[in-house]
């Protein structure tokens, strides 16, 4: 795909010339860099010639059209080449959120289970100014429990820490939906205020007993879904991985380097259902439940292909989405982002994933600012630059807390802006 696209850039860069300048330039433009005896100016003239439409041979780098050279220098690896930018421009770091927000991807773990930890969990979201925490750890029966009376003991953080519920996928079969129901009925009247996340190995790895992959769309999987609309709350869901996971680990895949830190992110395709096939479960489990609230965590991994996002979120009304983890697709596309975000406000909902208070500042610089070509917090996701997106207040308002309580009626809704 990248090559044609090369090829055709090409040609269409020809045919302009070869109108303006008349045959001779054609031929001269046609002719390779290195054929022309060192006419293709400073630098030029000492590549090797490829044929139009081929890409570089490994080691070398595309100096002219189509003249390729290698570095004199052994070149650094992709881990220690680390140029130092040169850009001067305005930077506006932001410690702090402009509006108080709900991190809806929580994963506190251990932090809400005692005063301590909840005291701990406190100040650093007082730091950036998240005022609610949801935790998204699946906790279900006496781990539940536990959380929630530490929560209610603590002054400081009993408004501040609402949790969701775990569903227990195992053994799904004949009798599954009513136990489930059951759990899922107990916690919520302990006080969960939602289900999630939903885990990525719902899809990718659950079995059923009898040895099957467990479908997100599985029927027997229905009642549940249907007794989170009943119950009025929402249901938030992990479902597989960036698609490059899926996809081979060559030197084209942008996650080449993460998926070499951590190889167990690979999905190769012998093993595992592809990255489309997951996304069609998903949609028609959505699709089932039009009276159940869904929020796809990650964007549903589809930051990368907002127009996708877009055709999902208008042909699902029930559907929203939350941004944990993918700063760095929203980054790097600006103006894309920032129309997706105008249009989408209402469907869009903060969450931070992994807890680590020193990434949230990266998510309100690239929502808050305009400021150009900043660095992402984890270089291994992405080697790419971040732009800021300048969200207006009306929107950051909604993506930071008003969607949340919209959709979510367990959390407190007092003492917020408006
Ligand atoms: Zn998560």
């Amino acid at each position: 795909m990248r090559t044609i696209m090369r090829a055709s850039q090409h040609s269409t860069t020809r045919c302009s010339i070869v109108a303006a300048l008349g045959l001779a330039a054609f031929v001269a433009v046609a002719t390779p860099v290195a054929a022309q005896g060192g006419r293709g100016g400073r630098g030029g003239g000492r590549g090797t010639a490829i044929p139009p439409g081929e890409s570089c041979p490994p080691g070398t780098t595309e100096i002219r059209p189509r003249s390729c050279m290698a570095p004199e220098a052994p070149p650094p690896s992709i881990l220690d080449y680390r140029p130092h930018s040169t850009l001067v421009t305005t930077a506006h770091i932001v410690r702090a959120a402009k509006f108080p927000a709900i991190d809806y991807h929580g994963h506190p773990q251990s932090l809400i289970n005692s005063a301590d930890g909840l005291e701990r969990l406190g100040a650093a979201l007082d730091s950036l100014n998240v005022r609610m925490m949801v935790s998204a750890d699946n906790l279900s029966g006496a781990r539940l429990k536990t959380a929630l009376d530490a929560v209610r003991a603590s002054d400081k953080m009993k408004d501040r820490v609402r949790i969701l519920a775990g569903i227990n996928f195992q053994n799904v079969g004949p009798g599954w939906a009513e136990k489930a129901i059951a759990q899922l009925d107990a916690d919520v009247a302990a006080g969960a205020v939602g289900v999630g996340e939903i885990p990525k190995s719902l899809g990718l790895s659950v079995k059923k007993p009898d040895g099957s992959r467990l479908k997100i769309d599985d029927p027997e999987l229905d009642p549940i879904w249907d007794e989170c609309a009943r119950l009025g709350i929402p249901v938030f869901i992990h479902t597989a991985d960036p698609e490059e996971f899926f996809h081979p680990i060559d030197y084209t895949n942008e996650r080449w380097l993460e998926l070499s830190l951590f190889p167990e992110r690979r999905y190769p395709q012998d093993r595992f259902p592809s990255f489309e096939e997951l996304m069609t479960e998903r949609d028609n489990m959505f699709r089932k439940h039009p009276k159940t609230t869904f929020v796809a965590a990650h964007m549903g991994w589809h930051a990368n292909d907002l127009p996708h996002l877009s055709t999902m979120l208008d042909a699902m009304p029930n559907v929203y989405t939350e941004v944990g983890a993918v700063l760095y697709d929203i980054g790097r596309q600006p103006r894309a982002a920032h129309d997706f975000f105008v249009k989408y406000q209402d469907r869009i909902l903060f969450g931070k994933d992994s807890f680590q208070p020193e990434e949230y500042p990266y998510y309100w610089r690239v929502f808050e600012t305009k400021d150009d070509y900043f660095d992402y917090y984890r270089p291994y996701h992405a080697f790419w630059k971040l732009y800021g997106i300048d969200l207006p207040d009306t929107v950051l308002k909604k993506v930071y807390f008003q969607n949340a309580l919209r959709i979510t009626k367990g959390l407190p809704h007092a003492g917020w802006p408006n």
